[in-house]
């Protein structure tokens, strides 16, 4: 008599929990794109504009799925659907050769109208206001924080091998494993750990001797290598496969993207 008390039990609670499950699943249901939405990744990111159309709707879905997942605020700014979508395209490309990927230490977007100081400081810097973006630690956990001119520039520019938006969420990435430190754990496989990092090494090096086309921020540290390297693949792919080809199969190995493969990379 018990046992068959303790088997309706869960049965019951089986039934209770798919209940919910399929309740929340229901919830998630992602909308589909807005043409004028369309419209801005056609013409603002390349990336977008040179997938084949099957990878273009994927692609629109994640730039949907992120928002609907992600607050953004603006911080004495106005939030455009521009700033939106490019802030979204930014999340999405870095994580669009993997078949499901969520931000989880992700909540919030704070977009600054200008760059700012070491303070946060944009309208009256007391330092040099030259960031361009962050990932928040310590009050500012789970939070990234973007000037909008610099996440603009990102795009409008595609020849600089600049990529503020994207710098920030490869960084996110390579958090992901629960350490900033340009090794990012969760993209690679065990065996590329070390000969990613003697190969970072090397290329830091070349950067400090002042021997590289890849940006002089790139040297400072390992996890500001992996995200200058990051802006260079994914703007400039077939350029560092000319410069850098060991780079490059590292990048393809840890972004499962073989961007220079695409027919209409040109440059
Ligand atoms: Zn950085």
């Amino acid at each position: 008599m018990q046992l068959q008390l303790i088997i309706i039990g869960i049965v019951c609670i089986t039934i209770l929990l798919f209940l919910v499950l399929k309740k929340k699943q229901e919830k998630t249901v992602i909308a589909p794109i807005p043409e004028a939405w369309r419209k801005i990744l056609e013409q603002k990111v390349v990336f977008y504009r040179r997938l084949l159309s099957l990878d273009q709707r994927r692609f629109e879905d994640e730039v949907m799925r992120f928002l609907s997942e992600i607050v953004i605020e603006g911080v004495k700014t106005e939030i455009t659907d521009e700033d939106k979508v490019l802030i979204a395209a930014s999340a999405v490309i870095p994580i669009f050769g993997f078949e499901s990927w969520k931000y989880t230490n992700l909540k919030t977007v704070l977009i600054y109208p200008d760059y700012f100081d070491q303070n946060l400081n944009f309208e009256n810097p007391e330092g040099i206001a030259a960031i361009a973006g962050l990932v928040g630690t310590g009050r500012f956990e789970n939070q990234m924080i973007l000037s909008k001119k610099a996440l603009h520039h990102g795009f409008d520019n595609n020849s600089d091998k600049l990529n503020t938006a994207i710098h920030e969420f490869v960084h996110l990435l390579d958090k992901s494993d629960g350490a900033i430190d340009g090794i990012p754990k969760a993209l690679l496989e065990n065996h590329q750990y070390i000969p990613w990092l003697q190969l970072m090494h090397h290329k830091m090096e070349a950067i400090n001797k002042d021997k590289s086309d890849i940006r002089n921020y790139g040297g400072t540290s390992e996890t500001e290598f992996l995200a200058v390297a990051s802006e260079y693949f994914f703007s400039r792919p077939k350029l560092l496969k000319r410069k850098h080809p060991e780079l490059y199969k590292m990048m393809v190995a840890c972004f499962k993207q073989d961007l220079a493969k695409r027919k209409s990379f040109t440059k």
